[in-house]
């Protein structure tokens, strides 16, 4: 990654004042923490449901509920990847996110990224896919899985430019999860994911012929309650609304801190900070449920209040690893008015955006809302990644409070000035 990121600083001449409390964001931040692992059907996960509950009531938020729902767990066993021919060698690998159990046996063709463009290219040379084991380079393979299958593939290998300890943290993460029985959503098929060093160890044995390899992928499916806490603030305008969203679960390794206590402590500080203040627009806070695993707390809100969400809800903002202690680029992902709102409340208060992204990426809750045509925003430091991004090493302690704080008072002063309109 490149070295000359610009350190997210809090700006000297920042003409807000601080409306968020540090100490509150640690506080929340260290009792969320004790629970314990996140990870969706985790003892963990369940006590900060409660806890999210119970802390909205006691903040004054009205009709609070837990929105329950099913969703597909999958939790990786074992995965294995070894060439057959032209000799026998096993190549690293970890197991690519829900994709299918068993073992499978191909020859390998390289797809390229994956794209409709790169499987055409290989038909127009009279090349099917049907039976092969695809090879692609993708960091977000759920958008390329679909279009492959109906080509009739029996299995993936795809590599990543992720680093080597975060890769079985970048799995696929496909999108819309099968919110009618959650069992389909699993692919037929088996996959398993390699580092970019690999995928060049598999290019050369490619260049001298042809390369048959077997792919074997074990994992455990599990069907799992769990739910989106949901309080509003109501505004003297009911009939408007912003709603503010922040996932509560974690990967399956580690405490989340960065990712994502850090939306969920602002969450809190928000609706404590905004229950004194007379708003015209009501503000719908959502703890999200089971992000981690493909988007299905967020997708499940979408689905359940379409209506009112079409006809009343002003935008949705979404705060997914808002602030860690790492020098990075402040940035904003939005598109159409909204970013230009965003942009210029910033720009009014002397906070610099280094960075801004289209929501083209299943990468949060945002993007449900933004399928439907909500308008959409995550205001969040990157790149680049904390380094202990999904891993056990996402704690406290690379988590600045203070710089947390900040974000949260921008926040603050977005859904203010978003008030105005
Ligand atoms: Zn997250």
């Amino acid at each position: 990654m490149k070295n000359n990121h610009k350190l997210t600083s809090i700006p000297k001449i920042f003409e807000m004042q601080q409306v968020i409390d540090p100490k509150f964001l640690k506080d929340e931040i260290e009792k969320i923490s004790s629970f314990g692992n996140r990870w969706v059907g985790s003892e963990g996960e369940k006590s900060t449901r409660r806890y999210l509950f119970k802390r909205f009531q006691e903040l004054g938020l009205e009709d609070v509920e837990i929105e329950e729902f099913d969703c597909l767990r999958y939790t990786p066993k074992h995965s294995k990847l070894s060439v057959e021919t032209p000799l026998q060698e096993t190549i690293p690998c970890f197991p690519l996110e829900y994709s299918g159990d068993g073992v499978v046996k191909g020859e390998i063709v390289y797809v390229a990224d994956g794209s409709e463009e790169s499987i055409r290219a290989l038909k127009d040379l009279g090349y099917s896919l049907e039976g092969k084991i695809a090879l692609l380079l993708s960091d977000t393979p759920a958008f390329r899985i679909p279009k492959l299958l109906e080509e009739g593939v029996a299995g993936f290998v795809v590599a990543t430019d992720a680093p080597e300890d975060l890769i079985p943290a970048l799995a696929a993460k496909t999108y819309p999860p099968e919110l009618e029985d959650p069992m389909r959503w699993r692919l037929t098929v088996p996959g398993v994911i390699i580092s970019r060093k690999s995928l060049h160890r598999l290019l050369s044995l490619m260049s001298v012929g042809k390369v048959i390899v077997e792919i074997r992928h074990e994992s455990e499916y599990s069907i799992e309650k769990t739910g989106n806490v949901i309080g509003i603030l109501k505004g003297l305008e009911e009939e408007r609304m912003i709603v503010v969203g922040a996932h509560y679960d974690s990967q399956i390794k580690g405490i989340g801190v960065w990712d994502n206590l850090t939306g969920t402590s602002l969450l809190l500080a928000l609706a404590q900070f905004f229950r004194s203040k007379r708003l015209k627009k009501s503000l719908v806070f959502i703890a999200f449920g089971a992000e981690e695993i493909g988007l299905w707390g967020s997708t499940v809100y979408v689905e359940n209040h379409l209506d009112e969400l079409k006809e009343k809800c002003l935008c949705m903002l979404c705060m997914d690893a808002v602030s860690s202690a790492y020098p990075a680029e402040r940035s904003l992902w939005s598109e159409g008015w909204l970013k230009d709102f965003i942009m210029k409340v910033c720009e009014e208060n002397g906070v610099s955006i280094e960075n801004t992204h289209r929501l083209n990426l299943s990468y949060s809750d945002y993007y449900p809302f933004k399928v439907k045509g909500i308008p959409s925003a995550m205001l969040w430091e990157h790149p680049p990644v904390n380094p202990y991004y999904h891993t056990e090493k996402d704690t406290i302690r690379y988590v600045d409070v203070n710089k947390l704080a900040f974000m949260g008072t921008l926040y603050a002063k977005i859904i203010s000035s978003l008030d105005e309109l």
